[in-house]
């Protein structure tokens, strides 16, 4: 089962791709994952994405694809895999059409605002990395090493809506583009309440196949 997992940050798509991960045996296959994986390879791939990043430029589409096409090819992804952050644009996805079969296109959908309240009540400790909640955590140290808890910039509100912008920008053109396969869940409740239906489509997916 070749799925696609879209979802802006902060909308619990992650811990969505873990629970299909687990339940059928599929492997999160993340970009930024991916790179960080091949710059460590001393390839002329690998150093050609370490030169480019170095630079702080964009991964080109063309190479991109080139690391997605070799990794989805390894033997754990014969029974299929979850793309998670990948493709972002639609020239990235016409160019995975022409590389493989996606079966489904999974749509996590949360409020901006609800995105907004829940990374920004988020704290980091900037020590052991332990994250809480302001909603269920009022104390301004950690509880595991007792540092004072900071607010990363990644969770502040004005950061957050950057990133929801460009996000919506980038992704309302790919909804579009895998209209006929999309399949669109909420995840305005727990983790387990937003995976149940997907399981449930999932498997009548399979059961298909
Ligand atoms: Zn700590």
């Amino acid at each position: 089962m070749k799925i696609i997992l879209l979802g802006a940050p902060g909308s619990g798509k992650g811990t969505l791709a873990k629970k299909i991960s687990k339940d059928f045996d599929i492997p999160q296959i993340s970009t930024g994952d991916l790179f960080r994986a091949i710059v460590k390879d001393d390839s002329p791939l690998g150093r050609q994405v370490k030169e480019i990043m170095e630079s702080g430029s964009l991964v080109p589409d063309e190479v991109t694809i080139e690391i997605v096409k070799k990794r989805i090819n390894e033997s754990d992804c014969k029974n299929g895999f979850i793309l998670d952050g990948f493709p972002r644009t639609v020239a990235q996805g016409e160019a995975l059409e022409k590389i493989t079969q996606i079966d489904s296109v999974i749509l996590v959908e949360l409020p901006f605002e609800t995105i907004i309240e829940r990374l920004s009540s988020r704290r980091t400790c900037p020590d052991c990395g332990e994250i809480f909640n302001t909603n269920d955590y009022a104390s301004a140290n950690c509880s595991k090493c007792g540092a004072t808890l900071i607010q990363r910039d990644d969770d502040k509100p004005e950061t957050i809506k950057h990133r929801l912008e460009v996000y919506e920008n980038n992704t309302a053109p790919l909804i579009n583009f895998y209209s006929a396969r999309l399949y669109k869940v909420s995840s305005d409740k727990t983790p387990e309440d937003t995976y149940r239906p997907v399981k449930t489509f999932l498997e009548s997916l399979e059961a298909k196949k």
